[in-house]
């Protein structure tokens, strides 16, 4: 076996794939071009008859460097690279705070609907009418599970609906002569994004500790207020998975001190159909359908992160918005009134929202809530077996939607948080969630979502539990060399990053013989 310039072991041929069994990945994969020769082609075409003279001199005066591939060799290279990675299709991908849930195939179905998949976002109005009616109708489905005034469908992520958010908070403050107000409060166990938000938009960010349960220490928010205070952004349910008990009563002190209380939603599988946001006090909140509303996510996929604004934020909504006008429905597109603008170039990730509501309308809002429900009851029973075994930080609280564990289970054992979720590939299973958040030493986050069933949760803690008994039995090595039945073992993945290798270069041996 040789290795070609990619670091990837060649001459394995594609009969090398026999080996589906046991319980870890698929081995390497050659590139295509790799695959195929310069010398075949999966195509046939007429010779072409075009006359170099009318190429004006600019005709390939080499062969053309690609390898012809036939098209079962083509779809075969690409169904085993996808075999190559964990995803919710294949096995139970335990993620906290990403809530990786299933994505029923009739969302894709109906996103796969040519009057959906095919328009084009300078079409006509009067030729999307029915492409309008969804996005509104969806906007009146997550106006009524949050109790809101208004929605921006367009940010592409969680992270782009705090900005905006952010931006409406910061519109509708200056409109009131409240520019000065530059500190935005965040809650020390936040996700990364949101003092990443603050910051974006010139704020200052003031941490707020967390009380030792877990939830946010509200004396601390109140003598963090001030009148240059322009809003706390607070997640709840919290990253330890816990319901912030307190939030309205921090809802009232914000508002009470002329602030706004932005929301980060991305925990809103917990709660939906349950509880509404906009009854707990929140002025925005993002929501990510790709979390919540089973749209596919991942590897960089098309996120959406709707955001949806109390009435004292509506009037400075984005635009494009829809809008029912005297021919039907209409795309408002330029600025109105106050609006902050356009924050994407069109109207946002179409696919996504047929996705998220062809999942409302198939749950109902019965189904939404039931499915909230049993998010809550799989995340409790995890907490529940799990805890027997693995330390909880954070006992006093039933959890929402994810279960927190810290490393504290594995002191003196020589096996850190990261060597644990390495050997839980060598098992079939995604890692969790691993040193987030960071209140928590060596955290360990584990969102089983309301799809997996019973004997799956049970094979899952099965599992766990074995890895915890024996890492504590001192079988260290099993931990600090996983993975082991992975295709790849431990990554570089700051060099990944810093210097990937982009272009393929033929090795010099066959130039040689090409030649
Ligand atoms: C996922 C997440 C975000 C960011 O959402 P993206 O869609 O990934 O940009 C923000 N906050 C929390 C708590 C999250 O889990």
């Amino acid at each position: 076996m040789s290795m070609n310039n990619q670091g990837r072991p060649t001459g394995t041929g594609t009969s090398g794939f026999a080996s589906t069994s046991g319980s870890a990945l698929l081995p390497n994969e050659p590139l295509l071009f790799e695959i195929g020769d310069t010398e075949h082609s999966g195509v046939d075409l007429p010779d072409a008859t075009i006359t170099n003279a009318r190429l004006g001199g600019f005709e390939r005066k080499t062969a053309l460097d690609l390898a012809g591939l036939t098209e079962p060799e083509a779809m075969r290279h690409y169904v085993r690279l996808s075999r190559l990675n964990h995803s919710i299709d294949s096995g139970m991908y335990p993620l906290g705070s990403c809530t990786m849930k299933h994505n029923p195939r009739l969302n894709e179905k109906m996103a796969r609907l040519p009057g959906f998949a095919d328009i084009h976002p300078l079409q006509p109005v009067s030729t999307v009418q029915g492409a309008l009616k969804l996005m509104n109708e969806l906007s009146h489905w997550l106006m009524t599970l949050t109790n809101t005034s208004a929605v921006a469908l367009t940010p592409k992520a969680g992270a782009h609906g705090e900005l905006l958010g952010m931006m409406a908070i910061k519109a509708a403050q200056d409109a009131a002569g409240q520019g000065h107000r530059r500190i935005v409060l965040v809650p020390e166990s936040a996700h990364g994004t949101n003092p990443a938000t603050a910051a974006f938009l010139g704020y200052s960010v003031k941490s707020i500790p967390a009380r030792t349960d877990g939830t946010v220490d509200v004396q601390a928010v109140k003598d963090a207020l001030s009148p240059d205070v322009a809003a706390i952004m607070l997640t709840n349910p919290n990253t330890c998975g816990l319901f912030e008990p307190q939030v309205i009563e921090i809802a009232k002190a914000v508002h009470e001190a002329g602030a706004f209380f932005y929301c980060d939603g991305a925990n809103f599988n917990a709660i939906m159909g349950v509880v509404r946001p906009g009854d707990l006090g929140i002025d925005a909140m993002h929501i990510n359908l790709h979390k919540t509303f089973s749209t596919p996510h991942g590897g960089g996929g098309p996120g959406a992160g709707p955001v949806v604004l109390s009435a004292a934020l509506a009037p400075f909504a984005p635009v494009p918005f829809v809008r029912k006008g005297a021919n039907g429905l209409e795309l408002v597109e330029h600025e109105e009134d106050q609006s902050l603008g356009r924050i994407t170039a069109f109207q946002g990730q179409m696919g996504m929202y047929v996705r998220a509501l062809t999942y409302m309308l198939s749950h109902g809002g019965d189904g939404l809530a039931q499915a909230a429900q049993d998010a809550v009851l799989n995340a409790n029973y995890i907490k529940a077996r799990l805890g027997q075994v693995f330390s909880v930080p954070f006992p006093d609280y039933p959890t929402m939607h994810e279960a927190l564990f810290d490393d504290s289970f594995l002191a003196g054992t020589g096996v850190t948080t990261l060597d644990f979720a390495k050997a839980l590939i060598d098992e079939g299973f995604h890692p969790m969630t691993m040193y987030f958040p960071l209140v928590v030493h060596g955290a360990m986050l584990i969102e089983p979502t309301e799809s997996e069933s019973k004997q799956t949760l049970d094979r899952f803690c099965d599992v766990m539990e074995e890895l915890a008994l024996n890492a504590k039995a001192g079988n260290a090595a099993r931990f600090t060399a996983a993975p082991m039945k992975a295709p790849r073992r431990r990554l570089d993945e700051t060099r990944a990053a810093r210097s990937p290798i982009l272009k393929w270069e033929r090795p010099a041996e066959t130039l040689k013989a090409a030649e």
